[in-house]
């Protein structure tokens, strides 16, 4: 088909969309935004619109989809939230004075990362579009909410993949990269680690440059200057708006933070639950406690980054002091929060030109409780003992004048349209007033002109009314026609029991009803975008001050949790022993159903650096190592901890290695997932560092299993000098607390009764002597047969181990005693065969799952594909 069979308008969409392929393109024709081809195709699918068909100068008609211009937006913001982007192509010049076809530009982009609207945005949470651009030294990224103004950048000396996991912290709505750096492997990578919108930029050098700077500093890296800049290039492309509501640059160094990847933030829950990927049951959700939007995005970033810096951090914990020690001011405190609205997203929205009388309201509400908000911290509470709170409180500026433009400027309930009037409070402009005294006299003259009419006509049922199209009119029913004066009324509309009229003189005053209406209207408009500028103008200000409510909601909130919960202020060093009295995990605690959550002592440190934790399953292991991980995370950020004492060294890094969270999409076996996460510890960790094994070399044999855990846990004892917790079920492996002087056996605590055996979920000295495996499975119903078979061999296994150790000569080496190989002559040569097919039939089930092309199959095919899989395992 060549392009000049179309007609001139799909000619010229055509045209249009070869410069927005990535993007749908949403073409305005009179009052419809239409889409045609492909598009219309998805379109129509995503939000269940009908498609039709259009002729376009071929034989067969063009797909095509249409939404309603003034419903756009509501479709838009579906699209965006599915992470598609929206080109708005519009008319560009009136189509009555057009030659040909109307001229069309695309004056818009909407993207993920660019929205300025829509539910996607939600309260709590930022909306980040992030670019990584590739430099000599590593990678550089760069942060930005345009709803919010954040802009954070860094820049890291380190591979894709760790690059990657750096800017999947933000939780990416969006994700922009050189065309030139991404590949087909990349695009895996980044699909595994976030749910971002992927978009490329062809990177314009030079444009731009002087203005990028404000925003960057002068003496930020030139790989800094390549990803802000390729990131405003894009917001700037695409939003063809103004970015003045940007904050400059932060520019940050991992380093500077507690360092929790990726993988370690998912096993901890830190901001949702591994299975259900929910927010609730997540640390954050239990820690949540604020009282304003922008202090829940606070709170989440500070979780994100907990700090490592002892100063700062002990600057926190003063604060909490405060808030704990002073609860009627607390208290007071959180319900002015309450009420104070999200101003960050109102500053946006203000000065990108698109807030309304309603944001401005809003606006003025939450600036006109700062006096009382900083009285009543100076209410109570002496300012020296707590001088990091009281310096945000003491140069808090609470912006009188803006509150005292925008009481005087704005009404108290403003309507949601910016054009149509209502706004503007009477007595700030006096032609305004004029024009309204105006509009009400003459108002108030027709509302006595139905009285007046009446009277002279002696109709009882005379009325006056108004509608769009006639404008005021005087109705009377038909049986009362002829008692109306002949001359005066000019008849305008009939209806079935009456006639409508109207008087030269109604006429007159509706004249100057409406006049004075829309007059008002234009006038509101420009008073209100005057005051609106006049906000915008002191954006520097107000980013300030919702900087320091939110500062102030996220320690007022940390401080209701450690109250209500009895956390307690640790005592912090640089370096030295890790000691908690009575800790729990705060997240399990609050959500047990089934009794009392039993705490636990923790001391790492001197010569008990790592804990060799032995012990049934079910019996609390996992839990024990995930609280002292999340309550290091909570002291470093700034957050007391759940122990009655606590005694903690800064760590400069967490390394978790916890269950099998299998990554078969990202093509590799839990084992392969284990030993990269070991990899990355034992390359990464420094003496400065925590690090939880919790199992492993569980996916392989026994034999292999178990020496790799040995050399793992000799290399962090030996080479690493780290704290460290590693939980097993190697019994065996207990027998290095004789070999390594900083290695300790620890065990869960277990009660047996009868046949019954009870977790005391408790933590003592000593290598468990059984793993009660047999009791956990039958507790999960496995049938009875499997039991009491398994109970079977183990007797025989009992049996010939004994034999066995009666032979043996002692093993002189230092390696564990390791009866693998004793153990697999259990297993008959034909179970051997029947355990390669298993494994055969798992390899080629695999590969079949990554090969197959699910996007090209049909439902048939796919369900066929499925059951050839299920027959094959
Ligand atoms: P596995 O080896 O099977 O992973 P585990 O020893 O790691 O088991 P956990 O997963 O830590 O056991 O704990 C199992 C359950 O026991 C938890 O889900 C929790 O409900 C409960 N539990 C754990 N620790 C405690 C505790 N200290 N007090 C009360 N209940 C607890």
């Amino acid at each position: 088909m060549t392009s000049s069979q179309y007609t001139p308008m799909i000619q010229q969409y055509l045209q249009i969309k070869a410069n927005y392929k990535d993007s749908l393109l949403f073409f305005r024709l009179g009052d419809f935004y239409e889409m045609f081809f492909e598009d219309a195709e998805k379109a129509a699918r995503e939000l269940e619109i009908t498609l039709t068909g259009r002729d376009g100068g071929t034989d067969e008609k063009i797909p095509m989809c249409g939404v309603p211009y003034h419903a756009a937006e509501h479709y838009i913001s579906q699209l965006i939230e599915k992470g598609y982007k929206v080109a708005i192509c519009e008319q560009v010049e009136d189509p009555k004075e057009a030659k040909g076809v109307v001229r069309r530009e695309v004056v818009r982009v909407i993207t993920p990362g660019t929205t300025m609207e829509g539910k996607k945005l939600l309260e709590k949470e930022n909306n980040y579009l992030v670019s990584l651009f590739s430099v000599p030294s590593g990678w550089s990224i760069a942060a930005c909410d345009v709803t919010t103004g954040d802009f954070l950048a860094t820049e890291l000396s380190e591979n894709f993949q760790q690059a990657l996991d750096e800017a999947a912290q933000f939780q990416p709505a969006e994700l922009l990269i050189p065309e030139q750096e991404l590949n087909q492997e990349r695009i895996q990578l980044i699909r595994q680690l976030t749910n971002a919108t992927i978009s490329t930029i062809a990177i314009n050098h030079g444009k731009d440059e002087d203005q990028d700077i404000n925003f960057i500093g002068e003496n930020a890296s030139p790989g800094i200057h390549a990803a802000v800049r390729g990131l405003l290039q894009y917001i700037k492309e695409n939003q063809k708006a103004s970015l003045r509501h940007l904050n400059s640059v932060k520019i940050y160094a991992k380093e500077e933070f507690l360092m929790i990847d990726p993988v370690s933030k998912r096993n901890l829950e830190l901001i949702e639950t591994i299975r259900q990927k929910k927010r609730e049951g997540s640390l954050l959700w239990f820690l949540d406690k604020t009282m304003t939007a922008m202090g829940g995005r606070l709170l989440k970033h500070w979780l994100d980054k907990p700090l490592i810096n002892i100063d700062q951090i002990e600057e926190r914990h003063q604060a909490i002091t405060y808030f704990i020690n002073h609860v009627i001011p607390r208290n007071e405190i959180r319900t002015i929060l309450k009420r104070v609205y999200d101003i960050e997203r109102l500053i946006s929205r203000i000065s990108f030109g698109n807030a309304n009388g309603r944001d401005l309201a809003h606006l003025s509400i939450s600036l006109s409780l700062l006096p009382k908000l900083a009285n009543l911290f100076y209410s109570e509470g002496n300012k020296f003992e707590y001088p990091y709170l009281f310096r945000i409180i003491d140069q808090m500026d609470l912006a009188e004048d803006i509150v005292q433009l925008l009481q005087s400027a704005i009404v108290d309930n403003p309507p949601l349209s910016v054009k149509e009037g209502g706004i503007i409070r009477d007595g700030y402009s006096s032609y305004l007033d004029q024009l309204r005294s105006a509009r009400k006299e003459g108002k108030h003259w027709i509302a006595q002109l139905e009285q007046r009419e009446r009277q002279e006509t002696g109709i009882r049922s005379l009325k006056v009314g108004f509608n769009k199209v006639f404008g005021y009119f005087i109705e009377v029913t038909k049986p009362n026609l002829h008692l109306l004066p002949k001359d005066r009324y000019e008849r305008k509309q009939t209806l079935a029991n009456s006639e409508r009229f109207i008087t030269p003189e109604l006429k007159e005053k509706e004249a100057l009803i409406l006049e004075a209406e829309e007059k008002i209207q234009t006038l509101e408009y420009d008073l209100f975008c005057e005051v609106r500028d006049k906000v915008a103008q002191q954006i520097h200000r107000l980013k300030k001050i919702a900087k320091d409510l939110a500062q102030i909601d996220v320690l007022q909130s940390l401080a209701t949790v450690s109250d209500d919960h009895g956390f307690v202020k640790p005592v912090l060093t640089e370096k030295g022993v890790l000691h908690l009295t009575d800790n729990r995990h705060p997240v399990v605690e609050s959500v047990l159903q089934d009794g009392p959550f039993v705490s636990n002592d923790v001391f790492i440190g001197d010569d008990q650096q790592i804990l060799l934790i032995t012990g049934p399953n079910m019996a609390g292991k996992s839990t024990y190592m995930r609280q002292i991980a999340i309550s290091v995370i909570l002291a470093q950020m700034g957050c007391f901890v759940p122990a009655k004492k606590a005694k903690m060294p800064i760590f400069d890094r967490i390394f978790t290695r916890i269950g099998a969270a299998d990554d078969l999409v990202g093509g590799q076996s839990t084992f392969m997932v284990e030993m990269h996460d070991i990899c990355v510890t034992t390359t990464q960790a420094t003496d400065r560092s925590l690090v939880l094994i919790d199992e492993i070399g569980r996916g392989t044999s026994t034999q292999d299993g178990m020496a790799i855990a040995q050399s793992v846990i000799e290399y962090l004892h030996d080479r690493i000098h780290c704290k460290a917790l590693v939980s097993t079920h190697y019994h065996e492996l207990s027998a290095l607390e004789n070999q390594l002087p900083k290695l300790k056996n620890f065990c869960m605590a277990v009660k047996e009764e009868g046949d019954q055996v009870h977790f005391l979920r408790k933590i003592k000295r000593g290598a468990a002597d059984k793993s009660y495996g047999i009791y956990c499975a039958k507790i999960a119903g496995v049938p009875n047969d499997i039991i009491n078979r398994a109970i079977e061999l183990i007797s025989v296994h009992e049996e010939m181990k004994h034999q066995v150790q009666e032979t043996a000569t002692s093993n002189e080496t230092n390696i564990v005693t390791i009866e693998e190989p004793i153990q697999l002559e259990l297993f008959s040569s034909r179970e051997l065969e029947k355990e390669k097919k298993r494994n055969d039939k798992h390899e080629e089930v695999i590969k079949k799952l990554k090969e197959v092309d699910l996007i090209n199959m049909t439902p048939l095919e796919a369900i066929n594909f499925l059951y050839e899989i299920k027959k094959k395992i």
